[in-house]
Parts: structure tokens; C-alpha cells; sequence
């Protein structure tokens, strides 16, 4: 076969796609716009401390789960090492002055919930029923062959995780708790759909797991995969346009003015980015003035933290704290009592790690406060910009310090980002942390397909399927079987395996 394919974009949506077609004999040509692959997975240095910037925790990585087996067909294994969260205490749930350890397992999720709500045992034990009915109803995610295109259960769209929760638990402490890690998916009240609430959960509580050393591995693993098997990846080549004859895509041009063809093209940009590059009459106004009005989930603020050496115990467990009454209203925030809410967690550097080298410290930031400075280039966005960092950076670390008394005083240097960040490095609109938001009040707001009205242009990222290190490898199948088909690729996942 010698059928071109170009990627624009090296999310991991981007590269776990042309893994999958360069493995199966495409000619696959990679082009990337910053001068690092990965989009969130990309990792900075600054006086020798590593920071992860959009991958922190990942799931399902024991023997025989999922994630394990897609990153063993994707031949991530030797190169990832995974360090496993506190399994009595994964994620710390911290509200209403008390906190709650969610603990790997099902049983022993139910029963450390159960001490501390003794009545609600039953229905503890009924909420995980029906993650795992809704995890396991996804044929991707049990690695089953389709016999459509249809993904999902449609009952488990329309329905929302809130109106679950409300119905199957009764007390409204843990119910909050239950949905403490919301900021996993920018979770919003009677509109994210249960499906995306049960993904995440059932995903996390399987294990959840550090990558050691940075997920960076991750994107770099993948790029000389694809160079092994004849690919190519570039980065620092930003695609400016899209070409098309009358019928289809015929290739793209870079910003250098370099001109390059191809037989099908793959866009792992943010779907409103991907229709800028495109001037064609394929692509019909209707659809672009659908996808300019999808409404995209909440972005954040996210602090740096460098410790001194050797000072502060690390950390193995993620804490999610809230100074609200009700954990849905996280991204409703009023500025002026900004953050009301945070997740801190300590970056793993090594598998036997004792103390904490770095940390983050992530909350919620709608786009609307910095879009007065959309359009200034990074470093460059002026003092007011730089004033309103340091005030909202002081802030957090004050609500921090509330919670880890001392911490404040270990602090090396600190860093931070806002929503325009994450804008110019992933392209995302509004800087939004995980793409376009789903809704199941209407169902068709979120849903982007993999095709496009251009036959041989398709699209894969977060924003196909759904976000998140399993969201979005489930989705470059997806888009990737639009070639190969679906069921062939899940057949070498097995074969692999
Ligand atoms: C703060 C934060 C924390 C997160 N934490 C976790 C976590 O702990 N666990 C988890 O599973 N998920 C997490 N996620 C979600 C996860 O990182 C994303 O869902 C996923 O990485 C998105 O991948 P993507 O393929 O959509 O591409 P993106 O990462 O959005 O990358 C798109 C790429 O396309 C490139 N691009 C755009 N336009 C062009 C162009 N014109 N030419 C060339 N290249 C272009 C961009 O530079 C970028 O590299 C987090 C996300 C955020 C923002």
C-alpha cells in the first residue's frame, strides 16, 4: 500500500491514530505546531523541576484492563513506567470540613464509603452497579467486535449523572462526595451525561496510577514508533490551510509556505480550528455555524509548585477540595471568591519517590477572565496580565496552606498558567480543558463525527468520542477505523494481547 495520510496535530489523538494507520502500511506524515509533540501532553522544565501540563493520573492499567491492553497494542509498555495511587485512597475527596478516601475496588469503594454512611450501604452498592452496566456497555471499552457505528447506549446519553446520583443515593453529604472529582470531565449539573460520570469512575476505580517521570513518555514513545515504521513527524510545522478540489482534500499548506499532498487527512485540531483551515464549498455553513455555537468545557488555572529538597512528604493520593456547598457549583465560581475549589497532587518523578519534587495545583478559570488578552503571544501578554497571574497564584496557594499547613514555606519557585495557555498550545477553544461539552439535555450539541463533509478529511481528538487518556484512544480507533474498519483494529488489540 502506499496511500499518504497527514495528521495535523500531535495530541494523542493525532499520534495514537497514525500509530495505528503507519502500523497498517499507511504512509503517515505527522505535522505538529510547537516545537514539542504531545498537545497536553506535553511537559516543561524550569531550574531542572519536570511538570506535567495536561496529563496527570491515568486508570485501568492492571493486567487484563483496558488501558493496559490499548497501551500494549500501541507498544507503549516498555517505555511507560506507572507508579499506583494509594488503592485505600486514590483520590481524597475533601468537603464540608471532613475528607473522604475513594478507594480502588468495588467492594472496597462501597465499604470505606459505608463506614462513614452506614444506611447508604445499599445504594452504594447499586451506583456501582450501574457504572460497571454502563462501562461494560460500551463495546471499545470491553474491547467486543461492533456491529454499528453506535456507540453508546442511548438511555445512558440522555440521562444525567446528577439525576442518577439524586435517584439511586439518598444522603445529600455523599452524594457531593460522589462527585468530588468532577473536574476529571468539568462535570455541570442535570447536563453531563451518566455515561461520561460512569467512563471515568469505572476507569479510576479499576487502579489509578502516576506516570513516572512525566506522561511526556507517552507522546514520545509514539512518535518514534511511528519514525520505526516509516512514518514521519514534524514538529514545529504549523498547517495554515487546507486544500481541496472540487470533490476532496488534496493536502495541506504549512505556515513556511511548504505545500504538501496527501490521500486522506486527519485533523486533530479542535473542530473550529479545523474548519478555519478549510475553505470549501464541501463544508456547508450550516455546519459551521453549528460548531461555532457548541458551548465548550471550563478551562482552569493551574500553579506550579517546586519544592525544596527533601522537605514535604510526597503525596500518593489526589486531593479534590472544596469550600462550596454544593460541588456541581465548582465552575459557577464568583471571581471575587475564586477558587472556592482545587485539586493538588504531587508529580511523580521515581517508583520509590519518599518526597515531593513538584506539585500542581488546578482550578477552575472561566475563559472570560483573561479574554480581554486573547491575541498576545506567550511572554509577551504585558504586566496587567502578568499582575492578574501572581494575584490569582497567591490565592491558591493560600487556599492550599489552609489545607497542608507548611506547605507555603517549601515552595522553591512556582509557576502558573490560565486558560490563554492551554489556548495557544492545544489550539483548544477558550483554552477548554477537555474539548467541546457534552450535554444530554441536547445530545446532538456535543457530538462530533469522526467524517466531515470532505470524504476523505477526517477528524480525532477529544472532541470524537470523549476526552481523557481512554476517551481518546477509543476515539482514534474510531476515526482510524474509518480506513481500516473498527472491528479490524480491536482483532489486533486481542491478537496483541
Ligand atoms: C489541565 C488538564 C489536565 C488533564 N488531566 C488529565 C488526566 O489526568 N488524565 C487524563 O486521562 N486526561 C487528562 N486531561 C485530558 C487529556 O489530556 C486530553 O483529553 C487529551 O490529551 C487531548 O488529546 P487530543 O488528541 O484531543 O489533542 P490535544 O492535546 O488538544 O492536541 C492537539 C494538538 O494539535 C496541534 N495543532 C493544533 N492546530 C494545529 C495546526 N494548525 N497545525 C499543526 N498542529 C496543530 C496542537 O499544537 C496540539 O499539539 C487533562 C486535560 C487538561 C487540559
Amino acid at each position: 500500500m502506499d496511500k499518504r495520510v497527514i495528521i495535523i496535530g500531535s495530541g494523542l489523538g493525532g499520534l495514537t491514530c497514525g500509530y495505528i494507520l503507519a502500523k497498517n502500511g499507511y504512509r503517515v506524515t505527522l505535522l505538529e505546531q510547537n516545537t514539542q509533540f504531545g498537545g497536553c501532553l506535553q511537559n516543561f522544565t524550569r531550574r531542572g523541576a519536570k511538570f506535567e501540563t495536561g496529563m496527570h493520573y491515568i486508570g485501568s492499567m492492571g493486567e487484563g484492563e483496558v488501558l493496559r491492553s490499548f497501551f500494549n497494542y500501541l507498544a507503549l509498555l516498555p517505555d511507560v513506567r506507572v507508579r499506583a495511587l494509594d488503592r485505600a485512597a486514590y483520590d481524597i475527596i475533601s468537603i464540608a470540613g471532613e475528607r473522604f478516601p475513594l478507594a480502588n475496588g468495588d467492594e472496597p469503594f462501597v465499604e470505606t464509603l459505608a463506614r462513614r454512611f452506614p444506611r447508604e450501604r445499599q445504594h452504594l452498592r447499586e451506583y456501582v452497579r450501574v457504572i460497571n452496566e454502563v462501562a461494560a456497555g460500551s463495546p471499545l471499552h470491553s474491547l467486543q467486535y461492533v456491529d454499528s457505528m453506535t456507540f453508546l447506549e442511548l438511555s445512558h446519553v440522555k440521562r444525567s449523572a446528577s439525576e442518577f446520583i439524586d435517584a439511586t443515593i439518598t444522603d445529600g453529604l455523599l452524594r457531593q462526595v460522589l462527585v468530588g472529582n468532577l473536574p476529571l470531565y468539568a462535570g455541570v449539573k442535570g447536563r453531563t451525561p451518566l455515561y461520561i460520570h460512569a467512563f471515568v469512575n469505572h476507569f479510576y476505580n479499576a487502579g489509578a496510577y502516576r506516570v513516572v517521570g512525566g506522561s511526556d513518555v507517552i507522546a514520545r514513545s509514539l512518535v518514534t514508533s511511528i519514525r520505526a515504521l516509516g512514518g514521519e513527524a514534524r514538529a514545529g510545522a504549523r498547517v495554515v490551510k487546507i486544500s481541496c478540489d472540487a470533490t476532496r482534500a488534496t493536502g495541506v499548506t504549512l505556515a513556511t509556505g511548504e505545500e504538501l499532498r496527501c490521500d486522506y487527512l486527519v485533523s486533530n485540531t479542535h473542530p473550529l480550528r479545523t474548519l478555519e483551515l478549510l475553505d470549501t464549498p464541501l463544508i456547508r455553513r450550516s455546519y459551521r455555524e453549528r460548531v461555532a455555537g457548541l458551548k465548550n468545557s471550563i478551562s482552569n488555572f493551574t500553579l506550579y509548585l517546586h519544592f525544596k529538597k527533601d522537605a514535604l512528604p510526597y503525596l500518593n493520593s489526589n486531593l479534590y477540595h472544596y469550600d462550596l456547598p454544593d460541588v456541581w457549583g465548582a465552575g459557577d465560581y464568583d471571581p471575587a471568591a475564586w477558587p472556592g475549589s482545587f485539586l493538588y497532587m504531587h508529580l511523580c518523578s521515581s517508583v520509590d519517590q519518599r518526597y515531593a519534587d513538584t506539585a500542581i495545583v488546578m482550578a477552575y478559570m472561566r475563559f472570560e477572565e483573561v479574554a480581554r488578552w486573547r491575541g498576545t503571544r506567550v511572554g509577551r501578554r504585558g504586566e496587567e496580565y502578568e499582575a492578574f497571574k501572581r494575584d490569582r497564584a497567591e490565592r491558591l496557594l493560600e487556599a492550599l496552606e489552609r489545607q497542608y499547613p507548611g506547605t507555603r514555606a517549601n515552595v522553591e519557585h512556582y509557576y502558573a498558567s490560565t486558560p490563554l495557555t492551554y489556548l495557544d498550545y492545544t489550539g483548544t477553544e477558550e483554552g477548554a480543558m477537555y474539548g467541546i461539552l457534552r450535554d444530554c439535555t441536547e445530545p446532538s450539541q456535543g457530538v462530533i463525527s469522526q467524517r466531515t463533509r470532505v470524504p476523505n478529511l477526517f477528524q480525532v481528538g477529544q472532541n470524537i468520542n470523549s476526552h481523557g487518556i481512554l476517551g481518546v484512544i477509543i476515539g482514534a480507533i474510531i476515526t482510524a477505523g474509518e480506513l481500516l474498519g473498527v472491528n479490524e483494529i480491536i482483532k489486533q488489540i486481542k491478537r496483541a494481547r
